[in-house]
């Protein structure tokens, strides 16, 4: 339960994390005594974004920066761009960013971002209005040595480059490294656009063969078609896999014998969305969470799995490809039913490990091979399952908790041997 004034202790993205916070709590022996640093962010601004509409009109939008904790480098973190964008899910998702950069052992802390618009709803002029702003609002606590922003849902490489370039204006020269994934003829990097989705895979068939599933023929539905719900499905259907049903804010479309990816991507470039798919019928939105299905791919927003529809669920193993997506008592409910999650924060650190790449490539002013980025993503990912399964055998505990026991561990011993200033 939330002890900060500024939140109120609803049920969205800060206290889902605070519940499993709790529940790595007596695993961590003497660095439990720093928990509470992770109990509240570091630093959290809200600023007012005003920008002049296309019609002359005046609009003001609400913005945040988050930093949740910056004990083991800069902050890092995306920008989303959503209607239902609040505080308390900033928060949330910045924390999340903590226990992911650690889990991955990448040099970065935990930060999140976010504007309260619906970007379908503004033009291309207005949204690089509003971008500008934001990025001028919340200027004096990113940088590339302090807090690096990067895409998440409703923003795009396209937007990170308004990014860069307002940030760089203010500066008097270009700073490359002030955000990542950014269009690779501004310094973005190979492999970046498809890297959660690619992690998304790589941790999916690693548990899949630790819990004797195969994937040929194995059934997958997935829930949201963008960045990362749908280079997973590309994934899976290379592999032989059935995308069995899939969710987006369209509607479902469900085909039990599998749907022909190639024919659902050329229907979404022309409908902007999955209704509407020839290749398969239509179902409502609640009849997806009851479809026969071995995989179940959550990539679209938080708070999906409630206790009710974990019950029902069908599916041998959940990969979080979106963060948050499991309620703490859906989870309980699926893990007693044997069900196996490969958790967010690890599920989904593909896209951050590359944005870390592509730091480090601006940096260096050399920059790397798709094979060459894909094969090191592919690698890291491989070590940090195999830790994370590893260890949730010798503490005999979830794989969420397994990723938060080792992420703990580091991000606290940052905090111990850190101090506090002024001592
Ligand atoms: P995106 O904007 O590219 O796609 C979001 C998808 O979700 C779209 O298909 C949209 O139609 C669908 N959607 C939105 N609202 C929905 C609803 N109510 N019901 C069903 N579907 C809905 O976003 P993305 O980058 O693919 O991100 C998806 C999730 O993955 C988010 O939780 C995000 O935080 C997480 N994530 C993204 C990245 C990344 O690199 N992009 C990295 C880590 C985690």
């Amino acid at each position: 339960m939330s002890n900060l004034s500024y939140i109120d202790d609803s049920n969205g993205a800060w206290q889902t994390y605070l519940a499993q916070v709790d529940r790595v709590a007596p695993y961590l022996d003497h660095l439990e005594e720093y928990i509470d640093t992770l109990k509240r962010p570091k630093r959290a601004l809200i600023v007012d974004v005003p920008i002049v509409m296309d019609d002359g009109s005046i609009r003001h939008f609400e913005g945040y920066r988050v930093q949740h904790n910056l004990s083991r480098g800069p902050g890092k973190g995306g920008i989303r761009y959503h209607p239902d964008v609040d505080l308390n899910e900033v928060m949330g998702l910045s924390a999340w960013m903590t226990i992911k950069t650690a889990v991955m052992n990448l040099p970065f802390g935990g930060a999140k971002g976010g504007v309260r618009v619906d970007p379908r709803t503004l033009s291309a002029r207005e949204l690089e209005r509003l971008t500008r702003r934001y990025t001028s609002e919340i200027s004096h606590i990113i940088g590339p040595q302090k807090d690096i922003p990067a895409p998440d849902v409703g923003t795009n490489p396209r937007v990170m480059g308004w990014i860069m370039d307002t940030y760089s204006s203010g500066q008097g020269h270009t700073v490359m490294g002030v955000v990542t994934g950014k269009p690779i003829h501004l310094g973005g990097s190979l492999g970046r656009v498809k890297a959660t989705g690619r992690g998304v895979f790589i941790t999916g068939q690693q548990v899949a063969e630790k819990i004797q599933l195969p994937l040929k023929d194995a059934k997958v539905a997935v829930q949201g078609f963008g960045n990362v719900g749908s280079e997973a499905a590309y994934l899976f259907a290379d592999a032989q896999s059935k995308i069995v049903a899939i969710q987006d804010h369209t509607g479902t479309v469900h085909n039990p014998e599998g749907m022909d990816v190639e024919a659902l991507k050329l229907h979404l470039e022309q409908h902007q969305g999955v209704a509407g798919f020839a290749g398969a019928k239509e179902i409502s939105n609640d009849e997806f969470w009851l479809v026969d299905m071995d995989i179940l791919i959550p990539a679209a927003l938080e708070g999906q799995i409630t206790p009710e529809r974990a019950q029902n669920l069908t599916a041998k193993l959940v990969l979080e490809g979106a963060n948050g997506p499991t309620y703490p008592a859906a989870e309980d409910i699926l893990l007693e039913r044997g069900v196996t999650i490969v958790p967010d924060v690890i599920c989904n650190a593909g896209g951050v490990t590359v944005s870390y790449f592509e730091w480090v490539q601006g940096m260096a002013n050399f920059f790397w091979s798709e094979e060459e980025v894909n094969q090191r993503l592919d690698a890291l990912m491989i070590k940090a399952i195999h830790d994370v399964w590893q260890t949730a055998e010798d503490k005999v505990c979830s794989l969420r908790t397994a990723a938060y026991i080792l992420a703990c561990d580091r991000i606290l011993k940052a905090r111990q041997d850190r101090g506090i200033f002024p001592g």
